[in-house]
Formats: structure tokens, sequence, C-alpha cells
């Protein structure tokens, strides 16, 4: 049995980088950047109007006021879209739309607010000064061409959806998905259409787990239930490590007879680096590599499972893309009931976790042991309670992994 720390060392420490792909920008979502991205164009590539109203030659306002408002001759007007055709000179403005390029002469923006057409159309009344560059964008002032938008190592979310748009860069360079197999064991195990017999279950870990590996960012590829029988098991395996970058299974890694898994991994050329960790829930946690291949033997305990999963594969398969935040955020929370445990193992505990006044709160949700994943569906978290601790009182502070948007 190894401590859970040295575990989530061993297993990163065997994770490798997949390779960039080329990917449509909108099927860049989601994925990481694996270049920097550069702009291709001066943003705004104009000196451009924040408002509408009326490009003008600032000096000329110099002494408008509402009782003496300075009246100057409109000469042409200027829709977003449009390029101008003419010089403002002193005594002279263009009518100007919000998005559109300031015209030669012209200096500054006054709002059409602080402004009034005369009644032949030709002139407007202006009873604001302007300040030099006032409700102007100049040219280049976001961004400069060849200036660097993103880098390498971005997670691309809407925003960054957005940017490369505004960049051109319709095509990027992204990290592949990684795929991952998942496999359920277990003789009693019956698809979920099915209704169970006596002595079946039915399968839930390898559809939580499907949906945790697609949650972490990677392709879930389904090969099915496999009977605790060492040549199904090898088959199925094998069949997992031709198609994919990890191979997940759930079942069959405890003590039992029929605990054959790490046995399979072994005949399947995969090197078993630990097979127990020291933590609650999900003790008998197999890992192995083959190559760059990554082979995880998840406990058969539903609540073990998705935990083990949380904690061990998400961190990888969000490293395999080279993710920067891998690990959940952990914040610091207090216990709103005392809790106790039987020391020997760090505990990972399904909690419910809110902000109160500014301070996180933390509370077990309740279970009946491992098993019981209708208790998950109550928890937003897990509070980790060291190896050696035997009981926590209501107001101690733990360590809270929150796993909010799970
Ligand atoms: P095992 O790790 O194979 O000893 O299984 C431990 C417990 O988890 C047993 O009660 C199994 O019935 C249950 N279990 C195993 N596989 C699954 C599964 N795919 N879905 C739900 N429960 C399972
Ligand atoms: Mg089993």
């Amino acid at each position: 049995m190894i401590p859970m720390d040295e575990a989530v060392r061993i297993v990163l420490e065997h994770t490798r980088t997949v390779d960039a792909i080329s990917a449509d920008l909108m099927d860049s979502l989601g994925r990481v950047l694996a270049e920097d991205v550069a702009s291709d164009v001066d943003m705004p590539p104009f000196n451009k109007s924040m408002m509408d109203g009326y490009a003008v030659f600032g000096e000329d306002l110099r002494e408008a006021s509402a009782e003496r408002p300075a009246v100057l001759e409109v000469i042409e007007e200027i829709p977003a879209g449009t390029v101008p055709k003419k010089h403002v000179s002193g005594g002279q403005a263009a009518r100007i739309m919000t998005g559109a390029p300031i015209p030669e002469g012209a200096d500054s923006v006054v709002m059409v607010e602080d402004t009034a057409d005369e009644a032949d159309g030709k002139r407007v009344k202006v009873f604001e000064p302007t300040e030099i560059g006032e409700n102007v964008i100049p040219l280049g002032e976001d961004l400069r061409q060849g200036q660097v938008v993103l880098r390498s190592g971005k997670v691309i979310r809407p925003p960054e959806v957005g940017i490369l748009a505004s960049v051109g860069a319709v095509t990027v360079a992204v990290y592949r998905q990684p795929t991952v197999a998942v496999i359920a064991t277990g003789s009693e195990v019956v698809e979920p259409k099915n209704r169970p017999e006596p002595g079946q279950i039915r399968n839930s870990n390898a559809y939580s787990m499907m949906a945790q590996v697609e949650r972490a960012g990677a392709k879930a590829q389904y090969l099915g239930i496999v009977e605790d029988r060492e040549s199904d098991l090898e088959r199925v395996i094998a069949e997992g490590l031709a198609a994919c970058d990890v191979v997940l299974l759930s079942g069959g890694v405890s003590a039992g007879v029929y605990d054959l898994v790490q046995t399979a991994m072994r005949v399947c050329g995969v090197e078993v680096l630990f097979e127990r960790i020291r933590m609650k829930p999900g003790k008998p946690l197999t890992f192995g590599v083959r190559g760059s291949q990554l082979v995880f033997g998840l406990p058969g305990n539903p609540v073990s499972a998705v935990v083990g999963l949380e904690l061990l594969v998400r961190p990888a398969i969000r490293k395999m893309q080279e993710m920067e935040e891998i690990h959940r955020p952990i914040v610091r929370g207090i216990l709103t009931e005392g809790f106790r445990q039987t020391p020997g193992r760090k505990q990972y505990v399904p909690a419910l976790c809110k902000a109160h006044n500014g301070v996180w709160e933390t509370c077990w949700v309740g279970h009946h042991g491992s098993g019981d994943l209708f208790s998950l569906s109550r928890a937003n978290s897990l509070f980790v309670v060291e190896a050696e601790i035997e009981r926590l009182n209501e107001g101690d502070a733990v360590d809270v992994i929150l796993l909010e948007e799970w």
C-alpha cells in the first residue's frame, strides 16, 4: 500500500503529452492550444469612433457651451463599414457612427447628445468642448499585428473562441483529445436496460466513468461488460490498448479469487506500478503502463470508482493535454458537524460545501459505505481527513476538494 500523494506522483510521472492536431475554430472549444497565436491585423485597424456623433477639429469647440454653441458645417456622413472621403478642416464636422473610421483632420468625436442639427441639415450646433482623442480608439490600441494573443497551453473557452476569430485563426493547433477505453468487469454485472436477475446488479460504473472521462476532456470508448474470466479480461484489455491512450476498468482488483484484473493486465504487457493505495474509499486501485499508455483498475464499489477517477485519472487526462490546472481546486472549510474515522487511511469524504458569510462550510452528506452512489448526488466536494486522525470536531478546519462543475 502506498500513500495517495505517492500514487498521484507515480501516475503523473508516467503521463505523456498527446500529439497536437489542427482543429477548426468551433472544434477547438474545450481543447488546449498547442501553439502561440498572434494577430494578423492591428486592432482596431483604423482610428475608430466609440460613439454616434460628429468627428470634429477640437480647437473649433474650445469656447462651446450651452449658451454659445459652436456652429459647424456638416461635410459628410460616415456609417460604420464605410471609408471617409473628405478632410475635416476648421469649422467643419462629419456625422459619424459608432465603429466608423475617423476622417482625416478630425481629432475627436463629440457625442450626438451634446449637439443639435440645424434645420437646414447642413450645419450642427455643438454645446460642449472636446479633448483631443475623445471618443476615439486609436489604431492598434487593443492589439498590434504580430502580437501574441493566446499562448500555448491555454484552454479554449468561449472568450478564446472569440479571440481566435478576431485574429483570423480559423484553424488552430490543439492537443488531440485523449481516448479512454471503459470496461466494466464482473460476472454479476448487467446492462442498465436489463432488469437484474437474482444475484445480478446493474452496471452503473461504466456510465459514471464515461461521463467523468468526458467531463475531464477525453473521449470515452465503451468496450462493454466482461465476466471474471482471465481469457475474457485479457481479450478486452488488449482491445482497449489497441484502440486508446488510456484503459479504464472497474471491479476485479480486490483480493478475491475472482479478482483477476492485475494478472490480465500483466499478461497484456502492462507493467503494474501499484495495486493498493492507503486511501478511503477505494484502497484496491491498480495502475500500470504499457509504453505511454496508462491502465487503471478502479474498485468496483461505485463511490470508490468515482473518487478514484476524480483524484487519479482526471489529472492524468488533463496533463496529457498540457492543461495548466490539472487538479481540482482546494479550499479550507469549516466542519458544521463532527466526524469520526478508524485511523489508517487518508479519507476523502463526500460532502456538501457552501460559502456562508465568506467562509466555506462543509458537511458530510452521509452514506451507507462506499457502495452508496446515491449519496454522491448530494455532494459537491470531498473533504480530506488525514490517515492518523480519529475524530474531528464541529468547527475544525479541513481541506475541501471542490467538484462543483463535475
Ligand atoms: P469488485 O471490486 O469487483 O469486488 O466489486 C465491488 C462491488 O462493486 C461489488 O458489490 C460489485 O457488485 C460492485 N460493482 C462492480 N462492478 C460494478 C458496476 N459496473 N456497476 C455497479 N457496481 C459494480
Ligand atoms: Mg467484481
